[in-house]
């Protein structure tokens, strides 16, 4: 969500004449996105501003730096006083000030910068099809910076889809924080099986993907459009957070274990060949070893092709931290997450190892450390022989080698060129 957020915000920019540098501190306007999702990012976020503020004082004085995303929520007094070298703070999708301010700054034409988003498209692209969340799981902070859930209407989203289209972009990634509750706020009839049939129908784009689902809004229409729609990839990333039922209560994640399993059941029944992912995280205010032990059992039982971990810690102004102790020892939470991620490990070896000798349709995606590369439907990470591919063509290719983590193989047949 925040690559995407700086895309558009880089697209309002290079609109009205801004040029993107690679040289923060070179440049006359430094934006710094942030992600406050765990304490290190945070950490991260503050000590580049603390970076940025020093050279402002010493080398650049009329700089502006700005601070948007995760990190700004409703009240700014505190990161006013904090960061006063800091010239703007914006909430996550609140671009106008910023606008605003170089219009005042340095004399821009902000004419029509906002409403006319000239994406520099890359082959796969981010589209965010809603803002915010509704759920309020106990050691989140996003529904607080990012509001309460926004769709964008279908017919605004097919636009935009349709523009990245013409400018040769072959595969979108919906984007929401909670992607299976698009639409409930535009209409009790719509939902995002809608806007699958209606991405679908653009021409040009070959494969849809969506991010991030939850348990508690993925509807049987949602997986039969994932099953029946060719574009939609049958790759989906399913959060299940913990595999304990008293931490899940605690998460306030609205599900339990057993229905959890349940809807894994039908999605692998109406959906076959899905790639399943889902994010877990250990250390749980309150998670004893035998919880930890419910986490192991339930991915050993699903075996995800991926899985996402993450060590809980704190985030001030979340249920959890008000409400809970994070009583978990460091040690205890590190050496879980190595134990869940050892297990996983030897889940995508014996997964990706059934794709040995398959043909695979792939999406070539650029190059990496002198290799090219690209994905198939269900998001592997597959290498080709060919280094005369480019990014967006499709091929069929012969897996002759399989990893946990990525795959290699011949391709034999070119399905379409870019
Ligand atoms: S559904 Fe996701 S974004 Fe929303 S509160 Fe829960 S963890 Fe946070």
């Amino acid at each position: 969500m925040n690559v995407a957020d700086s895309e558009r915000i880089g697209s309002a920019l290079s609109t009205v004449g801004f040029e993107e540098s690679d040289d923060i501190f070179d440049s006359n306007v430094t934006i710094v996105n942030s992600c406050v999702v765990r304490q290190s990012s945070e950490d991260k976020v503050t000590a580049k501003l603390d970076q940025l503020s020093k050279h402002k004082n010493n080398e650049q004085k009329n700089k502006t730096i700005v601070l948007m995303g995760c990190m700004v929520g409703p009240k700014t007094d505190g990161l006013e006083e904090r960061f006063p070298e800091v010239d703007l703070f914006l909430q996550p999708q609140n671009y106008e000030p910023l606008i605003n301010l170089l219009y005042e700054q340095k004399g821009i034409d902000k004419e029509g910068c906002l409403s006319n988003l000239d994406i520099k498209p890359r082959i796969s692209s981010f589209v965010p099809v809603s803002h915010g969340c509704d759920k309020f799981c106990s050691y989140c902070i996003i529904p607080y910076r990012r509001g309460r859930e926004i769709s964008r209407p279908i017919p605004v989203i097919v636009e935009e889809v349709k523009k990245l289209s013409d400018k040769g972009v072959k595969e979108v990634t919906l984007l929401g924080q909670n992607v299976d509750s698009y639409g409930f706020d535009l209409s009790e009839d719509i939902n995002l099986a809608d806007l699958f049939e209606a991405v679908h129908e653009v021409n040009g784009i070959e494969r849809i993907r969506f991010l991030t689902s939850h348990p508690m809004d993925m509807d049987i229409r949602i997986i039969e459009s994932i099953a029946n729609l060719p574009k939609v990839c049958k790759s989906i990333n399913l959060p299940f957070q913990s595999g304990s039922n008293k931490i899940l209560e605690n998460m306030r994640r609205g599900y339990t274990r057993e229905d959890y399993f349940e809807l894994i059941n039908v999605i692998r029944d109406k959906i076959p060949n899905v790639a399943m992912s889902a994010d877990a995280i250990v250390g749980f205010c309150g998670e004893t070893e035998s919880d930890f032990e419910d986490t192991i059992d339930l991915m050993k039982v699903i075996k995800f092709d991926k899985l996402h971990t993450a060590i809980y810690s704190e985030r001030k102004g979340t249920i959890a931290h008000r409400k809970m102790k994070d009583d978990v020892l460091m040690a205890d939470k590190q050496r879980r997450y190595k134990v869940l991620n050892d297990e996983q490990e030897k889940i995508q070896a014996e997964l990706n190892s059934k794709y040995l000798g398959e043909v695979n349709n792939v999406m070539i995606e650029g190059k990496k450390r002198g290799k090219i590369f690209g994905r198939n439907e269900q998001d592997k990470l597959i290498y080709v022989d060919n280094l005369n591919l480019n990014e967006g063509e499709m091929v069929d290719v012969k897996i002759d080698y399989v990893g946990p983590w990525a795959m290699k193989g011949k391709v034999i047949s070119y399905v379409n060129q870019a």
